[in-house]
């Protein structure tokens, strides 16, 4: 595909997982195989920005022989890795991830159809290998390309729960990891905060080119949450190649602030605009299976520090990845 321009990241042996009942509840290639002369098993992997997606689908991996394909939008272009709130390479622990970064930013956009296309073949190839598919990301439109049978690039899929593909090309378990929309807000915009201090300000000012003048309507990566935000401001007041967020004058600090908080307005506006597009498959017919993190992240908030502590695993493993490794073993043994 011309789209892509990365190798796929080259599969490794797992590091340490975090995962303790690995051993226990892995499954046989064998009975991957099993399934493959009928419709490929897929796991989707469903929920708003910052829900715990990444989390969740390295979780199963290491339960499950399986690899990842990306399905945010975002995510799929290479760069901007903090400001995209890419998985990293560590906390990816050897499992290969797809169609992440792996898409060239300045060869126009990846329309779902292109998605539909790159995913498909990414999901073939797994299968082959007798490795289950987890499919992780927010965009639901892609997820609805991938995985429609007949698939129409001109029909608003959200526009309605009847326009919803009832028919599905792969046989689909579908995990939907919810958090209640104030636990998630709140979360939300402290994980600006964290991501600024992880050097996302710096980031977007290497990205920044004061004589780039973008068209009304922003393409790709262009469009990331931070990009639009930080643009605007550094046009009023040029941001300096050394400038850090932590060591900002008086002055620029004011200025920049006015972006920091249209991006956490952006980023719950995003999520919850995700979770109306997930209510809305599921009126549509897809078995969406709600696992509810909502302790898990209350727990996260009261964590001291950046990071979201040892309460979080805790409660995390036994209420989401816990329900999560039984509904995908019995899906599998189907
Ligand atoms: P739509 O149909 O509105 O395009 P979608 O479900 O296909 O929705 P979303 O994933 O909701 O796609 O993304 C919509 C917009 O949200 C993106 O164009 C971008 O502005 C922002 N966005 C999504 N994911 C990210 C991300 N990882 N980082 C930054 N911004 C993001």
């Amino acid at each position: 595909h011309s789209k892509l321009i990365l190798p796929l990241i080259p599969p490794s042996p797992p590091l340490r997982s975090r995962a303790p009942m690995a051993a226990a509840a892995a499954i046989s290639p064998l009975s991957l195989r099993r399934h493959h002369r009928r419709r490929d098993k897929v796991v989707v992997i469903m929920g708003a920005t910052g829900s715990g997606k990444s989390q969740l689908s390295v979780d199963l991996a290491a339960l499950f022989p399986s690899e990842i394909i990306n399905s945010d939008k975002m995510q799929v272009y290479a760069g901007l890795d903090i400001t995209t709130n890419k998985i990293s390479p560590e906390d990816r622990l050897g499992v290969p991830h797809h169609l992440l970064g792996s898409v060239d930013p300045d060869a126009g956009e990846l329309t779902p159809s292109d998605f539909r296309s790159l995913g498909q073949s990414v999901i073939g190839d797994i299968s082959s290998r007798q490795k289950l598919p987890l499919i992780a990301g927010g965009s639901n439109s892609f997820i609805h390309a991938l995985l429609a049978e007949r698939f129409d690039p001109d029909a608003d899929v959200f526009g309605g729960f009847d326009s919803v593909s009832h028919e599905l090309r792969y046989n689909c378990c579908f995990l939907w990891v919810d958090v209640s929309f104030q636990v998630l807000d709140d979360y939300l915009r402290k994980r600006v905060d964290d991501m600024l201090h992880s050097g996302m300000f710096e980031e977007l000012v290497r990205y920044y080119d004061p004589c780039r003048v973008d068209p009304p309507t922003r393409t790709g990566l262009r469009k990331a949450i931070g990009v639009p935000e930080f643009e605007r401001c550094f046009r009023r007041r040029p941001p300096r190649r050394w400038d850090t967020w932590a060591g900002l004058d008086p002055l620029r600090r004011a200025t920049y602030e006015e972006a920091v908080r249209e991006i956490k307005d952006n980023t719950c506006q995003l999520a919850k605009r995700q979770i109306g597009k997930i209510l809305l498959l599921k009126e549509g017919g897809w078995d969406l299976r709600r696992l509810d993190a909502t302790e898990a992240f209350r727990a996260a908030m009261a964590a001291p520090g950046p990071g979201k502590g040892l309460k979080w695993a805790e409660i995390w493993d036994s209420q989401v990845l816990g329900s999560s490794t039984k509904i995908v073993k019995r899906f599998l043994e189907e």
